[in-house]
């Protein structure tokens, strides 16, 4: 701690030391990462969050990856038994997360992409801040339930329906968005609101 203060790290504040300044550096220097909007959006369910952080550092531990580290699994994916799996393939090249992203597509009347969808979001202009926050924490949830549904299917050889799996994700986001106030506050997203089936 002294050697934070002699760095000069504290004299901006007139030499006296603060919890913030303190924090700060002892945290050191932050890496600023584009992706913190979506992953940490408020409307997301906080194990959502969890989940698609660790799904845009690709640390999920995806079979290829348990095999690097010299386990004997079988490399195949449990859901379409077809291809490796791979995070790429998980998310959304095989056909099980495809179906589940393509039923989310028609339910929010968007276009999510198979490759980068937080990079898709992102690059969302929508005006209305309560659009976009649901379109995260659709596409953060997603993330979670295909995770969810593919360990579901690995441990107790049960695989969801894709409908299912979407049904249980508008309820997430919706539980989510009527607990957030919104009703009434953007009365532009009122039409999309009943669309999506949360009025
Ligand atoms: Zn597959």
């Amino acid at each position: 701690m002294k050697s934070g203060f002699v760095q000069d790290q504290w004299s901006m504040n007139g030499g006296r030391y603060t919890t913030v300044s303190g924090y700060e550096w002892l945290m050191g220097t932050q890496i600023q990462v584009p992706w913190v909007p979506v992953v940490w959006n408020r409307l997301n369910v906080p194990k959502h969050s969890f989940i698609a952080w660790v799904y845009v550092e690709q640390r999920l531990l995806t079979k290829d990856r348990l095999c690097k580290f010299g386990m004997a699994v079988p490399t195949e994916c449990d859901m379409c038994m077809v291809h490796p799996e791979t995070h790429a393939h998980l998310f959304f090249e095989c056909s099980y997360s495809r179906a589940c992203l393509d039923r989310v597509n028609e339910w929010l009347g968007v276009r999510i992409p198979v490759c980068e969808p937080i990079q898709w979001c992102l690059q969302l202009r929508y005006k209305s801040l309560m659009k976009k926050q649901v379109v995260f924490a659709a596409v953060c949830g997603l993330v979670y339930l295909i995770w969810w549904a593919r360990n579901k299917c690995r441990l107790e050889k049960v695989l969801t329906h894709p409908a299912i799996l979407t049904q249980e994700l508008q309820k997430h986001v919706q539980i989510r968005y009527q607990n957030q106030h919104w009703r009434g506050k953007d009365q532009r997203q009122g039409s999309w609101i009943t669309q999506i089936g949360f009025s």
